[in-house]
């Protein structure tokens, strides 16, 4: 399974915004982006005009790494949505929210997408009862997703609820932190996904 290895506080530096990559350091001050809002490189205080295909660009990368999902799994994300009824952008957002390890991250059992991941792919949930270990596993709606009874004495799920009162979790997931469980209540509308994409600017980035 393809993943970015390269140090991934760049990706914000480059994108310009926070993305919260890595979990619980993101919010302290050891912040790269804190730090240093410069795009990394040697150049940061050239001033370029940024091209319409620059934007489109920029704006596909933000949204690709922010849910670690590599080129040619995004694009065919991009090409299942575009065959959906209804906006491509909107699709595309929501199946990338509706991905497992997106749906363990907003139901608090993370702190970041990359936690999520490799809690996921080492095997450590269930989706209805059926252990499930691909990050990329499109959850439905009514889908409960659970601990496994084998990995819950593990020190990570012995402090998750705190990590679960400290989440905002979205209305569309609920989770019990008790049962060490969750279900998946609804496709997020617009409003419950991250604002701060553009989407249409995806979309015509696939559409030149
Ligand atoms: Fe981005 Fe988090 Fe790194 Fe800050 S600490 S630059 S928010 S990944």
């Amino acid at each position: 399974m393809a993943r970015y290895t390269d140090p991934v506080c760049r990706i914000c530096r480059r994108e310009g915004l926070k993305l919260f990559l890595k979990g619980s350091r993101c919010y302290t001050k050891k912040c790269a982006f804190e730090r240093r809002a410069t795009p990394p490189g040697m150049n940061t205080q050239r001033r370029r005009k940024v091209s319409e295909f620059g934007l489109q660009l920029r704006e596909k990368q933000k949204v690709r790494k922010s849910y670690s999902v590599m080129e040619k799994q995004f694009r065919n994300y991009f090409e299942k949505a575009a065959k959906h009824k209804g906006m491509t952008g909107e699709n595309l957002l929501r199946m990338l929210e509706m991905r497992l390890d997106n749906v363990v991250y907003r139901m608090g059992f993370a702190r970041s997408r990359a936690e999520a991941r490799q809690l996921v792919s080492h095997g450590h949930f269930t989706v209805n009862g059926r252990p499930t270990n691909i990050p990329s596993f499109g959850t439905k709606v009514g889908d409960r997703i659970e601990v496994r009874e084998s990995r819950r004495a593990r020190e990570h799920f012995k402090t998750v609820g705190e990590t679960i009162k400290a989440a905002q979790i979205p209305s569309w997931v609920s989770t019990d932190p008790a049962k060490l469980s969750g279900t998946v209540l609804a496709e997020p509308a617009r409003e419950q996904m991250p604002l701060e994409f553009n989407e249409q600017l995806v979309v015509e980035f696939y559409s030149r």
